[in-house]
């Protein structure tokens, strides 16, 4: 800021000079025209048609009070009133005291009595325009440019010196944050994205504005409030986000809200607001504009997930990460044959027992361990299929799961090469099940990512199909090789008409893409009649075998060639 102050230092700004007493002018215009260049008027209509036609280039009015026409308060008055000409400082040139205290009131920097003293004027007319500047450089960076909410940094500053000032206020840490963003803009357009930021903005500006706290946009879609303790969360908030759907035309969009009340005070601003974070984390996925609230369970959740991440290091040298494989078979044949296997990964921990991967798969995401333990997974899941091709003559593909945060390692492939090199394989004998989501998040970069590893032989497949949000329209354009349903809908097919339809549909669908379906999750005859019936392809679930350590998978395989013979 003072770098860009002092490129300013020396150059000659515009200075609006009104008094009505010609005199006074001059001599004002004398001194401080060696510095500047001067506008003149001689009352205060005079003065408002110069600052609307030359608004824009002016940096400082010197304002004499009491003038024919119209008088020097009625000019601040109207500039304050302005929001483009409130940023011009303004000094008043003034005889009696009294009019200081008005007219500082009223909007005015600084005063200078008369009679003149030139190096006094110059040097308060100077100061006046650097501090405008300064301001208006901090103005320019302490606000987001898309919503006029703080910018994060700035918004932790002050957050700061309301705690200083402030101490022993009870304050609550809020975050807020759009569902599904992404594909907001995908589905309606960057524009009412844009506009959807700007309404949820003017929500929070509003709300906070009523209570005096602070607000600011401090990432893409992630909103932060700091303000005084309140219980009213739900029905004052929560209401006006929630209608922000309707305010852009009967758009589907919710919100959902994170708190941590009461904010202890001893832990760090970021802190609470990853607190506060942490409990907007418990909505993701919803579709209903929500809040939650950081509470001692999910206090408790965050320390035994902190333990964890902490462990991970030693547990996957110390063998605490097994590999279990489950049988995917192929059913339009005569009988099931075994077609491939997914390696899923088991976390057998000394103090906790088996961790369930969908306690420790997500946590592990969100930091990036997921890929030393994808490699880890990878590595064994294809010594495993070079140790049963040695030891049946049998090749056996393995499918393994590639999490969304591999997908942006940019040496994932040649990663993925080297495992199989040193296990004397080829790409076709590892198949990559990728999550649909991942494809929903960041489909473009995938499609890109995911058509290389194509290209290098490998086969893809899209996991957890129907979960995630992938219009008709994108599936067209996204690059994959099968498509795995999602096992939510498998459950109910044998009860509900309705599920039953559903996955025929889907099925229909991956008859027009071309690709065959795994349906996953499937726990009974009668489903897997279903299915068959339906024209499923391959069935992956407990119907036919858990997911099985190795030397049970032995077994499986044994069996499997006796009764190809
Ligand atoms: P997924 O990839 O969709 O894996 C299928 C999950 O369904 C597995 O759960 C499997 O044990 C379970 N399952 C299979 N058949 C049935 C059935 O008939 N009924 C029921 N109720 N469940 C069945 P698991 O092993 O707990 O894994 C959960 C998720 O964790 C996986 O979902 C996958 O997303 C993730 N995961 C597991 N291992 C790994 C890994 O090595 N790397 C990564 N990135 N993710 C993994
Ligand atoms: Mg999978
Ligand atoms: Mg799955």
């Amino acid at each position: 800021m003072q770098e860009v102050y002092r490129r300013g230092q020396g150059m000659r700004r515009n200075v609006l000079l009104v008094d009505d007493d010609q005199v006074s002018r001059q001599i004002m215009a004398n001194i401080i025209g060696r510095d500047h260049d001067v506008f003149h008027a001689s009352n205060g209509q005079e003065a408002l048609d110069v600052l609307r036609d030359h608004g824009q280039r002016l940096s400082l009015v010197l304002l004499d009070l009491l003038m024919p026409v119209m008088g020097g308060y009625e000019v601040l008055r109207t500039l304050q009133a302005d929001p483009l000409l409130r940023r011009i400082p303004v000094i008043v040139l003034t005889s009696e005291n009294v009019a200081e205290v008005e007219s500082l009131q009223l909007g005015a920097v600084d005063f200078i009595p008369k009679p003149y003293v030139p190096e006094v004027v110059a040097a308060r007319v100077n100061r006046a325009i650097e501090l405008a500047e300064d301001r208006q450089i901090i103005r320019e960076t302490e606000r987001d440019a898309l919503t006029g909410l703080y910018t994060h940094d700035f918004f932790l500053q002050y957050a700061r010196l309301r705690d200083r000032y402030e101490s022993g206020q009870s304050m609550d840490a809020v975050v807020i944050n759009i569902n599904r963003f992404h594909l907001i803009n995908e589905l309606y357009g960057r524009s009412l994205g844009d506009r959807l930021l700007r309404s949820v903005a003017d929500v929070i500006g509003r709300f906070q504005g009523e209570k005096e706290g602070l607000a600011c946009r401090s990432g893409s879609d992630n909103f932060c409030l700091y303000l005084h303790h309140r219980e009213d969360y739900e029905s004052s908030l929560l209401p006006a986000l929630a209608s922000l759907g309707e305010r852009l035309g009967s758009k589907k969009i919710t919100v959902r809200v994170g708190i941590y009340p009461q904010v202890d005070s001893s832990v760090s601003l970021e802190q609470r607001f990853d607190r506060a974070g942490a409990a907007c984390g418990r909505l993701r996925g919803r579709y209903a504009t929500e809040c939650a609230y950081y509470d001692n369970a999910l206090h408790e959740k965050e320390l035994h997930d902190g333990r964890l991440l902490s462990e991970m290091d030693s547990a996957l040298s110390s063998g605490q990460f097994r590999v279990v494989f489950q049988p995917k078979y192929h059913i339009q044949g005569a009988r099931p044959v075994l077609s491939s296997a997914e390696a899923l990964v088991r976390w057998f921990h000394p103090v906790h027992g088996a961790i369930s991967p969908s306690e420790f798969i997500p946590l592990f995401e969100d930091n990036g361990l997921i890929s030393r333990l994808d490699h880890f997974v990878w590595t064994q899941a294809a010594a495993q299929i070079r140790s049963w091709r040695d030891r049946f003559g049998f090749s056996l593909p393995v499918s393994v799961n590639v999490s969304r945060v591999d997908l942006f390692h940019p040496d994932l492939e040649s990663r993925l090469q080297e495992v199989l090199r040193l296990n004397g394989l080829s790409p076709s004998d590892l198949l990559l099940e990728i999550t649909e989501s991942a494809y929903t998040n960041q489909r473009f970069n995938l499609v890109e990512t995911v058509g290389r590893l194509r290209e290098a032989g490998f086969r893809v497949e899209m996991d957890d199909f129907g979960s995630g949000y992938s219009s008709l329209n994108m599936l067209t354009s996204l690059p994959m090789d099968a498509l795995k349903l999602d096992m939510g809908f498998i459950h109910n097919i044998a009860s509900s008409e309705k599920d039953l339809h559903i996955v025929k549909l889907m099925l229909e669908i991956a008859r027009f893409l071309s690709v065959p379906v795994i349906a996953e999750g499937v726990e009974t005859e009668q489903q897997y009649a279903l299915l068959k019936d339906a024209g499923c392809d391959i069935i992956q679930g407990f119907y036919f075998s858990r997911p099985l350590p190795p030397e049970e998978f032995d077994r499986l395989i044994e069996r499997e060639l006796a009764a190809r013979r």
